[in-house]
């Protein structure tokens, strides 16, 4: 496992975006773009606390490997006033400079070869006034030539001129002068969702659920025995008197307990008041037996609510935690 995700798995900021991204099933963040208001939202953001507009969390993620990004959009805005994302077009006239420019188009009926502009059939309601035949549909006509006008000079012209607007502070730019905004969504990478459902997962549910008793939540943390001896545990929580020791581990099926094993040479040392070995989906027997004679409490279920809900038990009857039913945290 890269340390550098680990850096960044450990915050919990990030085990929030994290948690969400895997138990919400969301596939790709994306972007809200609000020309009115000028803002690039995240709404992911948002949910979990933090400001929608400010995707820094996110890069710091892409550069670790935890997110991946794509291009989303490329908006171009006013290089004087690049916060306003409110731009639209504008057509010139290259010879006066009044906007008052439109399209002309030219229509040929195919049927009787009859050629006037658009307005001319549009006006006559669609017959051809030439032939009095009805234009059923773009098949029967077809467009020889296009050109503009302008209301103001009467000039025509190919090509108007093509300025930006910004919007919000009323003048023009060229698109050349533009500045071009990247907009990315994110995609989780699947090597690290993986890393944090095996290891991070449980932490911000637990931490919702005990922090409120004054307990201090730490995932992936070493704890110090009293040995002297610094052993690494998928999750510590802990309050000046109480220490509740979690191991996790996900398998495809039966956890081998081999890791109950090395639990409990930490839990020994450690000696917390509570040792839980979670197993997802669930454990043999024969491990159901070690750990009972350890001293630790096996936790099994196939998903995160399962073993939410066990957790939440067992923090009620073995530590009198006045947990009422509101608290337990829904994980999916
Ligand atoms: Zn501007
Ligand atoms: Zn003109
Ligand atoms: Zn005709």
């Amino acid at each position: 496992m890269s340390s550098n995700r680990d850096l960044m798995y450990i915050k919990p900021e990030v085990q929030n975006v994290m948690h969400r991204l895997i138990t919400a099933k969301v596939d790709e963040i994306i972007p809200i773009i609000d020309l009115n208001a000028s803002e690039i939202r995240y709404p992911i953001l948002d949910v979990i606390g933090l400001n929608s507009m400010d995707a820094q969390i996110l890069e710091s993620m892409t550069q670790v490997g935890i997110l991946e990004k794509s291009l989303y959009d490329k908006l171009l805005v006013c290089p004087t006033h690049p916060d306003t994302l409110a731009v639209t077009l504008r057509l010139y006239c290259p010879k006066c400079k009044s906007f008052d420019v439109f399209r002309m188009n030219l229509v040929e009926h195919k049927l009787c070869g009859f050629i006037a502009t658009k307005e001319v059939f549009e006006n006559n309601k669609l017959v051809c006034p030439s032939c009095n035949a009805l234009i059923k549909d773009q098949k029967d006509v077809s467009f020889p030539g296009m050109w503009y006008e302008c209301k103001a000079c009467k000039g025509k012209f190919d090509a108007p001129t093509i300025m930006l607007r910004c919007r919000n502070h009323s003048h023009d730019f060229t698109m050349s002068d533009a500045k071009k905004i990247d907009v990315h969504s994110y995609k989780l990478n699947k090597e690290a969702e993986k890393e944090f459902y095996d290891n991070y997962i449980l932490v911000t549910p637990l931490r919702k659920l005990l922090e409120p008793f004054g307990f201090k939540v730490e995932a992936a943390v070493s704890v110090n025995g009293k040995s002297g001896v610094n052993h690494k545990v998928t999750l510590y929580a802990h309050t000046s008197d109480t220490k509740i020791v979690i191991d996790a581990k996900t398998a495809e099926a039966e956890v081998p307990d081999q890791f109950l094993i090395a639990m409990f040479a930490k839990v020994i040392d450690i000696s917390p008041k509570l040792a839980f070995f979670v197993a997802m989906p669930n454990v043999s027997e024969n491990t159901k037996t070690l750990a009972k004679n350890y001293g630790i409490v096996v936790i099994e279920g196939k998903t995160l609510q399962e073993i939410m809900n066990s957790i939440v038990e067992n923090l009620k009857s073995k530590l009198n935690l006045q947990i009422n039913d509101q608290c337990k945290i829904t994980v999916e």
